[in-house]
């Protein structure tokens, strides 16, 4: 790694669909499809509508990971009110020693990657000893500010499975507009389970990153959105019980 260069070495576009922001404020619908999200890449996390469910995107397939941990195909029509998509591209690949927990593999992706001014997308496949995930699960209206909805989550924990981290990493000074860290989503290899992930040990496997050098930020044009609180005192609590809850 000594010759690594301290940059990525070309340009390549993440785009994000409204603000985690938003989310926080109970802005749970949104106006694009997973048709059009799939026009923006092939490899993506985010929610749905009335945040029904997990939703992560492989090789251009949109999945559905419900509150009981299954996941289905989504359908192109389905509307989401939160995501991230790339057009997914491994420009640097790596094989962790095994037996990982997600808090060192995070250390392993520290290493690798050229700077940590930049996004990254990133995706590990292989085997897990364990995924410990979580699920939102869908609100009625009049929706609840996200720290109150997602505090009756289900927890789930699979064991000894294959499958597929996949997310993104978000420079700190984009805190708000996404979540700050790692934010990943996991399915299994069979695409029948999943959820948002807590934490994991990786037995053996691949990481794969690709840097984002340019973010494509597209807001709502919703009344909604528009009406919508963005700059919560807060904004780290917030996201730390949101996202991050142990
Ligand atoms: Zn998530």
């Amino acid at each position: 790694m000594g010759t690594q260069r301290s940059f990525p070495t070309q340009r390549h576009t993440i785009f994000q669909n409204s603000l985690m922001t938003a989310l926080l404020d109970g802005i749970y619908d949104g106006e694009m499809t997973v048709g059009e999200l799939l026009g923006h890449g092939n490899f993506g996390i985010g929610t749905f509508d009335a945040l029904d469910g997990e939703m992560i995107v492989l090789d251009g397939v949109c999945y559905q990971v419900r509150g009981d941990g299954s996941a289905a195909r989504a359908d192109l029509g389905q509307r989401s009110p939160f995501t991230v998509m790339t057009n997914f591209v491994p420009h640097i690949a790596a094989t962790p020693p095994p037996g990982l927990r997600r808090a060192e593999l995070a250390g392993f992706i520290d290493d690798l990657q050229p700077s940590e001014n930049y996004m990254y997308a990133v995706r590990i496949t292989g085997r897990f000893s364990k995924v410990r995930v979580r699920t939102v699960t869908r609100q009625s209206k009049p929706y609840r500010p996200m720290v109150e909805a997602t505090g009756d989550d289900a927890e789930l924990c699979f064991r000894d499975v294959e499958g597929t981290v996949a997310g993104f990493r978000t420079p700190v000074y984009e805190k708000g507009i996404g979540v700050p860290g790692c934010h990943a989503h996991f399915i299994d290899s069979a695409r029948t389970r999943g959820g948002h992930v807590l934490d994991f040990t990786l037995n053996s496997g691949a990481v794969e990153l690709c840097p984002g050098t340019d973010l494509s930020l597209r807001l709502p044009l919703t009344s909604d959105f528009s009406r919508a609180a963005l700059a919560p005192e807060d904004l780290d609590h917030q996201i730390h019980t949101t996202e991050i809850k142990k």
